[in-house]
């Protein structure tokens, strides 16, 4: 067994790794002593050789190391995984139900295993590796959760562009059982979806809007609802069973909304009770708001409009723009939910957004809930980066 390389900060570098955070940026770095390649197990020390702690390396990345352990002692091999990845698993424990049979089971850095995405589904398991270090310990993470799990398949998705940054091929595969349905059923809170785990978006569902899907549609009995950005319909169909009366679905892909209509009947919701509109959403909002209409709950759920820093004003007048536009079709006494998955747009700078939008508007908007992604989206306190998705369910008068 060959020793690690050694890899020593440059001085008042090792500050945020102190405190746990797992990044560190390849300017961080003062030298390298031994030899490593991409994926490779490394010490790292401060500028005075103290330990820091042990993680993997990739030259090709601008995150050259992720660490894993702060403990010198410990020992990265296939019980070091296993044990992570139990405990992980473990920690969703209180998600999965009767009324619940899907969830993400391992979110990375967040749960202590940079770099590595398992979502469950139902009995199959997508997988991301989306560093050159997980890549590296493919065997011993597959090994891991199939003696732990009872599932029929594991499935890697490496259609991911940060697999790019590490050097990593995009062929997806099945590594383990056999391939999951192109269309297969999942459950959450008691509903049931059509998802497709190969074709559909980030792994075929956003587990992350689980409990607000729940929250917003604890406010729809008797309502119309416009479900902007809807993907296969999770809100519209909480809603309706909730009591919704109707529901107005914006989604600019097609085959989205073909499978937001299996939901739909999945779930025994009258054809009627639902409009399916395939159209840019900015654009929709304006016909809409041009033919005044009005609905008791509007809900904006857009993609990223920030990938990175670079991109922040650009993305702050989309969410202005968007507010805007939704909180002109709330009837009096209705609700807004929105919401940004954007890392980059902190709380403060979306709730700004939406100020602005609401200072525009010339409504009365209160904001009566904040709400940000589900337990199985966890955030560490020690890695800021792991919180994304927010939102505020707000009244509109
Ligand atoms: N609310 C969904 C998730 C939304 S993800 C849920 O609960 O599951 C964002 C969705 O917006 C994607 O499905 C994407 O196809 C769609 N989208 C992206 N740009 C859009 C646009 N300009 N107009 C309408 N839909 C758009």
């Amino acid at each position: 067994m060959t020793e690690s390389a050694v890899i020593k900060l440059k001085k008042g570098r090792d500050r945020t790794v102190r405190f746990h955070h797992p990044w560190i940026f390849s300017g961080a770095i003062a030298s390298i002593e031994g030899k490593t390649q991409a994926g490779d197990i490394v010490r790292v020390v401060d500028s005075n050789g103290d330990f820091v702690g042990q993680g993997y390396y990739n030259p090709l990345s601008q995150i050259a190391v992720r660490l894993l352990e702060f403990d010198e002692t410990a020992k990265i091999d296939a019980a070091w995984w296993d044990a992570r990845i139990a405990e992980s698993i473990s920690r969703r424990r209180n998600i999965i139900s009767p009324k619940t049979d899907s969830c993400r089971l391992i979110f990375g850095e967040s749960d202590f295993l940079p770099g590595l995405v398992v979502d469950l589904y139902c009995s199959f398991l997508i997988v991301q590796f989306v560093t050159a270090g997980t890549e590296r310990f493919k065997k011993e993470i597959v090994d891991s959760l199939t003696a732990r799990l009872k599932v029929e398949g594991v499935f890697e998705r490496a259609d991911i562009p940060a697999r790019k940054k590490e050097g990593l091929p995009q062929q997806s595969q099945l590594l383990f059982g056999k391939s999951p349905p192109s269309r297969m059923i999942i459950r959450e809170n008691g509903l049931s979806y059509e998802v497709d785990l190969i074709g559909g978006q980030k792994t075929g569902w956003y587990f992350d809007q689980r409990d607000n899907r729940l929250a917003v549609a604890d406010l729809a009995a008797d309502s119309r609802v416009l479900d902007c950005f809807s993907y296969t319909g999770g809100f519209s169909i909480t809603a309706l069973s909730h009591g919704a009366v109707h529901s107005t679905l914006v989604e600019s892909s097609g085959s989205f909304l073909d499978q937001a209509h299996c939901n739909l009947r999945l779930n025994h919701l009258p054809e009627s009770s639902a409009e399916l509109i395939n159209a840019d959403a900015f654009n929709y909002l304006r016909k809409l708001r041009d033919e005044n209409r009005l609905f008791d709950l509007v809900i904006l759920d857009p993609p990223k409009f920030a990938p990175s820093k670079s991109n922040l004003e650009k993305a702050i007048n989309g969410y202005k723009d968007i507010n805007l536009l939704g909180l002109k079709l709330v009837n009096p006494g209705g609700y807004l939910a929105t919401f940004s998955c954007s890392g980059a747009v902190d709380w403060r700078l979306f709730r700004t957004a939406v100020g602005w939008a609401a200072a525009d508007s010339n409504r009365k908007v209160q904001i009566i809930k904040q709400m940000h992604q589900a337990p199985d989206h966890p955030v560490l306190f020690s890695f800021p980066q792991s919180e994304y998705l927010k939102g505020f369910l707000c009244r509109v008068e």
